[in-house]
């Protein structure tokens, strides 16, 4: 069995530092993810605040000012209309890949996840939390329906038909610039004539259904949260800094609780301190080897298994939700 994506490098197969004390501390425990933007930097989604962080050219959208001024929600929904398609065509990459391996058999008993992209469900992970919700759906504010983004793709598209086909013009002109993750600058006279669907069942107002700058994570969610790292007896961080409350959070009570903490991350994070094992690496070359060893692909070869019969890799399926 191979990794989906090999390491870039293709011949560096020494473990990176750390990793087996990673492994040691995480093997035959029920384990817990809480996931980061760095997750999805190899797949080409860009993390803000990661390393190489300050790519963001304009503040994030707040709550406030997203339901107050419809200038703002016009603003939004135009960039949101070309990005959409550029960020949905994104995939998954061997970290996220790892994780869902993990989970099939059990050693991971869920992720819980700061990011909106959806690619921890599209890898093939079931149990995932996601805490600052989902860029594929939207959210009506008054019925409180929700639709797919998808599904609002449809009908940005048919009321906009003639603004998009501008607007495409001048980004094959090159005269409009589009980040990977279809974060783009608008100039303000490229929004003229654009027309922001209203809610299908009700007229309300939409919102994308992730948790804006200004809003605070919903209580079910943060319940649901609990629930997976009640079930966990280690906690596994990937891919964040853990420099936003919602996430730390978790960090905080696993160390009051006595449960061992570990960390992948590139660069440092505000749960280094409190980890147990630490590895510093790229998630795409360090969760592969993570899974090897935690759970050993069956009737495998020439790769090596440390010592195959742990109790990770014998725990019984779950079943999914
Ligand atoms: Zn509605």
């Amino acid at each position: 069995m191979t990794d989906p994506t090999p390491p870039a490098d293709g011949t560096d197969r020494s473990d990176p530092p750390g990793l087996a004390d990673l492994v040691d501390l995480l093997r035959g425990r029920r384990i817990l993810v809480l996931a980061g933007a760095g997750c999805s930097t190899e797949s080409g989604i860009p993390d803000y605040r990661g390393p190489n962080g300050s790519l963001r050219r304009r503040a994030p959208i707040q709550y406030g000012e997203f339901v107050r001024r419809p200038e703002a929600r016009t603003r939004y929904w135009a960039r949101s209309t070309v990005g959409w398609p550029r960020l949905a065509a994104r995939r998954p990459n061997a970290g996220h890949a790892a994780l869902a391996r993990l989970e099939a058999p059990g050693v991971v008993r869920g992720v819980v996840t700061q990011n909106v992209d959806g690619l921890h469900q599209r890898a093939g992970s079931r149990r995932v939390v996601e805490l600052h919700g989902s860029l594929g759906h939207v959210r009506c504010l008054e019925c409180d329906g929700r639709l797919t983004r998808d599904a609002l793709q449809a009908r940005l598209e048919a009321l906009n038909a003639d603004w998009v086909a501008t607007l495409e013009r001048r980004v094959s002109a090159g005269e409009i610039e589009w980040a990977p993750d279809g974060d783009a600058e608008l100039p303000d006279p490229a929004l003229d004539g654009f027309r922001v669907p209203d809610c299908p069942a009700c007229g309300g107002l939409l919102k994308p259904d992730v948790v804006l700058f200004g809003e605070t994570v919903p209580r079910a969610t943060v319940d649901a949260a609990w629930r997976l790292f009640d079930e966990a007896e280690a906690l596994l961080v990937v891919g964040s800094s853990l420099a936003v409350y919602s996430g730390r959070r978790f960090v905080y009570r696993a160390r009051d609780n006595r449960v061992p903490i570990g960390v992948v991350n590139l660069g440092p994070t505000r749960a280094d301190d409190m980890a147990a094992a630490r590895v510093e690496g790229r998630l795409g070359r360090v969760l592969p080897r993570l899974a090897d060893a935690l759970a050993p692909p069956r009737g495998n070869g020439p790769r090596k298994n440390p010592s195959p019969g742990s109790g990770g890799a014998s725990a019984p399926h779950h079943v999914a939700p």
